[in-house]
């Protein structure tokens, strides 16, 4: 248990539809949420646990309120060595500065195509200008890099190509994700690429792609092109190839801690976090919990209790 994953908010400024319904998503109330003191608190019991690396989903980060001000606190916990954020892009270009000066690692920036009418049409809003600011902010700023690119045959499967060309000028690592099902709905209504269609795509429009060897707890296969400056990445998310080398914990916006992607929740954090539980025993429960781990999402998912029907805004990806 080396890396949390944190959702700080289930509220979000788009729809992508392959998240969340275009309409009528419940969001859970202020008050259910974990507070910026509980998650400052958890970190630092996390840390003591051998938590390193640390990063903050939702939901869009970015629309909760102070957001700015608690990841400044986050950042400075005692030997928590990395703090990275996966973002839409849609309101954090201007304050990529500050990220990097409070010492944000990495950005994971979440854009599904680089045409300004399928952006709309994915995110049903409007903002693909802001979205390619952050993406030229977060570069000229010299931060690292990600962008996340969930591939549907239906829907852009034409942006995979000019996605991975910029790598060829840009020091940036292109993920291209197979979607999952957790759109809100339980109902996956588009064409599913897999990560072989997606690779065997790639090969046959681009110059060779040289494997990058892998870490253990990557979700990626990596590849380079030579000459290119920014690497390709892959995500099998659905077929779950990367299982076994997981170091991951997810922690939701209500305080649900999760062993895996595909699991209901494990343990109620915000409760631990409110009953007056000291460190030591808040320890001891994750730490009980986390032996319950299975051993891959296909487990987890033939374990949880119903099939999945819920919208990634509230896991956090
Ligand atoms: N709002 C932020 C964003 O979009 O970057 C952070 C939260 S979002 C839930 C985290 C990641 O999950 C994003 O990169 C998004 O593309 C990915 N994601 C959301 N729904 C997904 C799905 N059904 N399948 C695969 N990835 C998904
Ligand atoms: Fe919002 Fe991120 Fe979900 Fe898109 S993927 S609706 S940006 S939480």
């Amino acid at each position: 248990m080396e890396y949390m994953r944190l959702a700080v908010t289930d509220r979000c400024n788009l729809r992508c539809f392959y998240c969340m319904p275009h309409e009528g998503m419940e969001f859970v109330p202020r008050k259910e949420l974990l507070s910026y003191e509980e998650m400052l608190r958890l970190t630092r019991i996390m840390v003591e646990l051998g938590v390193k690396k640390v990063r903050i989903t939702g939901g869009e980060p970015f629309v909760r309120k102070n957001m700015y001000g608690f990841l400044k606190r986050l950042a400075a916990i005692d030997g928590l060595e990395q703090v990275n954020i996966t973002t839409n892009g849609a309101v954090a270009d201007r304050h990529i500065p500050f990220l990097k000066e409070i010492g944000i690692n990495t950005i994971n920036l979440s854009l599904d195509t680089l045409d300004k009418e399928r952006y709309e049409a994915i995110t049903r809003r409007d903002f693909f200008a802001s979205a390619m600011s952050t993406y030229h902010a977060v570069l000229a700023a010299g931060m690292e890099l990600k962008v996340n690119m969930v591939v549907m045959a239906d829907k852009n499967k034409e942006d995979i190509i000019p996605m991975a060309m910029l790598t060829k000028n840009d020091p940036v690592n292109i993920r291209f994700i197979e979607e999952m099902p957790f759109n809100g709905t339980g109902a996956r209504d588009t064409e599913f690429m897999d990560h072989r269609q997606i690779l065997a795509h790639l090969k046959q429009h681009l110059p060779p792609m040289v494997p990058i060897p892998r870490e253990k707890s990557t979700t990626a296969n990596n590849y380079r092109i030579a000459g290119h400056r920014g690497s390709i990445g892959i995500i099998a998310a659905w077929s779950r190839t990367f299982c076994g080398g997981c170091n991951r914990i997810r922690v939701t916006a209500t305080g649900q801690l999760k062993n895996c992607l595909y699991d209901t929740g494990v343990l109620n954090l915000k409760r631990l976090l409110a009953d007056g539980s000291s460190d030591t025993m808040i320890k001891e429960a994750i730490g009980q919990a986390y032996r319950q781990k299975l051993t891959d999402g296909f487990a987890a998912e033939k374990h949880r209790q119903g099939r999945v029907t819920e919208s990634m805004s509230s896991i956090g990806g």
